[in-house]
């Protein structure tokens, strides 16, 4: 590789955060675009491309001087094909997007799962630095998750190792968007999260969020940290069963830390003191005393 720059693009269901960096990690420009995912493949990989077209042209390159472009994706995913298999919050089935980048581009492309990619930034620069076994979990629209052991990924044998947000917590919940039921990420990720407040809403439900314009869970933790019957309701119902698939993963995994990023994670105590709660309720003693549930140690975008 002979390039000064290289691309990251992180694909979100909400939204495609893009930065240009040097060789050694050091972030030039960074910008992020909504996702609009619900207008369909064709023009979410048009905004894609022409967020790399900006990234590229904002910091004055040239696209010969770029050596690459990472497009960490939700999974599942075909990594050595370059593929999206099929991911619920974004509108690609089987979509062969990193040929497509490459050949608008003209710029070599790698996709990797962003779990994975943020697991591996927590082991390097963040809260997992100097542990060996470790699971990250990030909530945001949705939940995915990536499992360190013994100091690396654990891939799986697919590669797909890690959806956390798909294992079931609830089998009578209501439909995810993978097709499962009651799925850890319909029962409590931020979509979860404002879902099930603007259902009680619309069933007339009286509340403090009736003042805001839009409620999403962020909305949810300002007025549960108020007092807000409903908001705290919501949180409690949410959070249990955020609890309930970290509890399984303590006890599948036992691992030393347990990170918890992603834009709901930003709530901080409200969601680790429940999640803990729950972990010592129904965890092994020895396991449940001894793992850490902490935030992550690099900065998470809101999802
Ligand atoms: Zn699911």
């Amino acid at each position: 590789m002979n390039g000064k720059y290289i691309i990251g693009i992180d694909l979100g269901g909400t939204k495609i955060s893009g930065a240009i960096s040097t060789f050694d990690g050091k972030i030039i420009y960074k910008k992020s675009i909504d996702t609009l995912s619900s207008q369909g493949p064709e023009r979410v990989t048009g905004r894609i491309l022409g967020h790399i077209k900006h990234l590229i042209e904002y910091v004055k390159a040239d696209k010969d001087e770029v050596s690459g472009i990472g497009i960490a994706s939700p999974g599942p995913l075909n990594i050595e094909e370059g593929v999206i298999v099929e991911t619920p919050n974004l509108p690609f089935r089987n979509y062969p997007l990193i040929k497509t980048v490459e050949r608008e581009t003209g710029i070599k492309a790698y996709l990797e799962n962003d779990a994975n990619a943020a697991a591996l930034g927590e082991l390097w620069f963040g809260a997992g630095r100097g542990s060996k076994n470790f699971i990250y979990m990030t909530v945001s629209t949705g939940i995915g998750g990536g499992i360190v052991i013994n100091g690396d990924i654990y891939h799986g044998h697919t590669g797909n190792a890690g959806e956390f947000g798909h294992m079931t917590v609830e089998p009578h919940g209501p439909r995810c968007n993978c097709g499962n039921y009651g799925c850890l990420e319909v029962m409590s990720s931020g979509t979860a999260i404002a879902r099930i407040a603007n259902e009680r809403l619309k069933a007339g439900e009286d509340s403090l969020l009736r003042n805001c314009e839009k409620v999403t869970s962020k909305e949810v933790f300002e007025y549960a940290s108020k007092g807000d019957k409903l908001s705290c309701e919501v949180v409690d119902y949410t959070m249990n069963y955020l609890g309930i698939g970290t509890a399984n993963l303590v006890n599948a995994f036992d691992p030393e830390l347990i990170i918890i990023g992603g834009g709901v994670s930003k709530a901080g105590d409200a969601l680790f003191s429940r999640v803990k709660n729950v972990v010592s309720k129904r965890c092994f003693e020895i396991m449940a005393k001894s793992v850490k549930i902490i935030p992550p140690g690099l900065s998470t975008d809101a999802g």
